[in-house]
């Protein structure tokens, strides 16, 4: 792949949480390069470093060993000004929980990275997020006012909003019913196709996956397979044939 065509990439990556007896190796040698403008899932048995992959390419946690890039910033060596910034400037996330503040209309939560950074949003780009993700008529309620797909949507709307080089998206929609989560996928499925927006989601559902262009396959902190246009059948059969007891469990949720 040529470099500009990759959004981010991960080299020879390691992460451990703890020492001694209690050391868990969540990561073991990831090599990855997602590229640019394409919807990623990442897909494994529960505990196989999702989780922890995302964060680590996302600027959230450290690695241990193995280099991290966001477009052409190295992410690891940076110090905490510099993933400050990495995340404000370069990355959005839509998280499981929609993790939207309370206090603030759907308005004021989908500007607020925006505001804390200092920039002004683009108008014409605000405009195409929020009718994108349809919430003209929703922008001045708060999050209590709004059913979680529509709380999703403003999260969604608040990762798009900033034009980041990577949108990561953890269980997008893990808390919603298939209707609205079906909407959620859509709506990420659209910013890629129409506007080019680079995504990478974390998710345990067959379905989910086959919205993005690849899924990559972790088992044991380690990428064992990938798939291209994938379709629910084919994941859930690959998920199968990873042959743990993990997975069998998984697949069959
Ligand atoms: P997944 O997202 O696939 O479920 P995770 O990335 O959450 O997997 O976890 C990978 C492994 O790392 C698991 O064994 C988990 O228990 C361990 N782990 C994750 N976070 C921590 C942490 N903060 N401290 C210790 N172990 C952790």
């Amino acid at each position: 792949m040529d470099a500009t065509e990759v959004a981010a990439r991960a080299t020879d990556l390691y992460k451990t949480y703890g020492s001694g007896e209690a050391q868990v190796i969540a990561l073991r040698g990831v090599n990855v390069e997602l590229q640019r403008s394409h919807f990623t899932a990442i897909m494994g048995p529960s505990g196989s470093g999702k989780s922890t992959l995302m964060h680590c390419l996302a600027g959230l946690d450290s690695v241990s060993r193995g280099q991290v890039y966001i477009g052409d910033t190295q992410v690891t060596g940076l110090g905490d000004a510099g993933l400050t910034k990495l995340r404000r400037d370069k990355v959005g996330f839509v998280f499981q929980q929609f993790n939207l503040l309370p206090t603030l209309t759907a308005a004021e939560n989908i500007l607020l990275p925006l505001s804390i950074a200092g920039r002004k949003p683009d108008r014409q780009w605000y405009d195409t997020v929020i009718d994108t993700v349809n919430l003209r008529d929703r922008l001045d309620h708060r999050p209590a006012q709004l059913s979680g797909g529509q709380q999703q949507r403003v999260a969604c709307a608040r990762a798009l909003v900033g034009r980041p080089e990577v949108v990561f998206a953890d269980e997008p929609t893990g808390n919603l019913d298939s209707r609205s989560g079906a909407e959620i996928l859509s709506f990420l499925r659209a910013s890629v196709r129409d506007y080019g927006q680079t995504i990478v989601m974390v998710t345990h559902d067959p379905n989910a996956a086959s919205y993005a262009d690849r899924v990559i396959f972790l088992t044991d902190g380690q990428i064992v397979d990938e798939m291209r246009d994938p379709t629910a059948e084919a994941v859930l059969d690959r998920l199968k044939s990873l042959d743990t007891p993990a997975a069998a469990t998984q697949s069959e949720r």
